[in-house]
């Protein structure tokens, strides 16, 4: 459903992605992990189109997004409208949930249904209220963001990204910016979807959900994937000398 080919990109004269493949098929479960600075997050960012790349392919759903060649050959990012549109084909939650704060948890989740998908309102409030209850908020549907912890916060944003049926999830550090206590919640609502079959990318500093849910783990150093394997492999037997360093230290 995924294919990544020789993604690179650069802010700047800093190459922060130096040349990535990654292919994922429906269902799985993806982690990325390693050091700050890897690149996680912008490797995320790029397959959400929320940024420029200058040399490689993604492809998702079978359509290459946010470039195509003119008759020249030439290299064209595509017009906002569709890239808008390939945009909406994923979801993503980030480590600041970016609720907006004048409207209830179950607002926040209709709007994007309502706006971009043009759902009739009642069509959209059931929508919503049915991945609300999924989330475990449903009880709190009309609570404002600033009426709720940071975790419950964090699965009404879920909520509000899968609302919108993507063909695959992107989760960016989702836990980070949460108290320890809270962190659980949130990450059994995405083991969950996960289980049930969800495309997922994420990135994550959780080694233990990261081991539990992944089908596959990609370990990332300096803008290259240096390590890539199932779970077992990538926890239990750890080829490269940088991966097993990395994974004495997160522990
Ligand atoms: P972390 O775990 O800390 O989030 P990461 O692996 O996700 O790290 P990225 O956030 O992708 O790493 O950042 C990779 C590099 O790109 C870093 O050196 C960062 O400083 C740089 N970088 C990220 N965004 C920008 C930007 N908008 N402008 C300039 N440099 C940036």
């Amino acid at each position: 459903i995924l294919t990544i080919s020789g993604l690179h990109k650069s802010f700047g004269e800093l190459e922060v992605l130096k040349g990535i493949d990654l292919t994922m098929q429906q269902g799985d479960v993806v982690s990325l992990i390693g050091s700050s600075g890897s690149g996680k997050t912008t490797l995320l960012r790029c397959v959400n189109l929320l940024e420029d790349f200058e040399k490689g392919s993604i492809e998702l759903a079978g359509q290459k997004i946010g470039y195509r060649e003119d008759g020249a050959g030439q290299r064209r990012r595509l017009p906002e409208r569709e890239v808008a549109r390939q945009r909406s084909m994923t979801g993503m939650a980030f480590q600041q949930f970016n609720l907006f704060p004048h409207m209830t948890a179950i607002r926040n989740v209709m709007l994007g249904l309502i706006k971009t998908k043009n759902m009739p309102k009642d069509e959209a409030r059931e929508v919503a209220q049915k991945w609300l209850e999924r989330v475990g908020m449903a009880a709190r549907s009309d609570h404002y963001p600033g009426q709720l912890s940071g975790g419950q916060q964090q699965r009404v944003a879920i909520a509000r990204a899968i609302a919108m049926n993507p063909q695959i999830m992107l989760f960016d550090e989702v836990t980070s910016a949460l108290d320890p206590e809270l962190v659980a919640e949130v990450l059994a609502v995405v083991r969950d979807l996960a289980v049930e079959g969800m495309t997922m990318l994420l990135v994550t500093h959780e080694m233990r959900f990261a081991r539990d849910v992944s089908t596959k783990v990609v370990f990332m150093h300096q803008g290259r994937i240096h390590e890539e394997g199932t779970p077992d492999e990538i926890f239990g037997a750890p080829k490269t000398e940088r991966l097993q360093g990395f994974l004495a230290n997160s522990e």
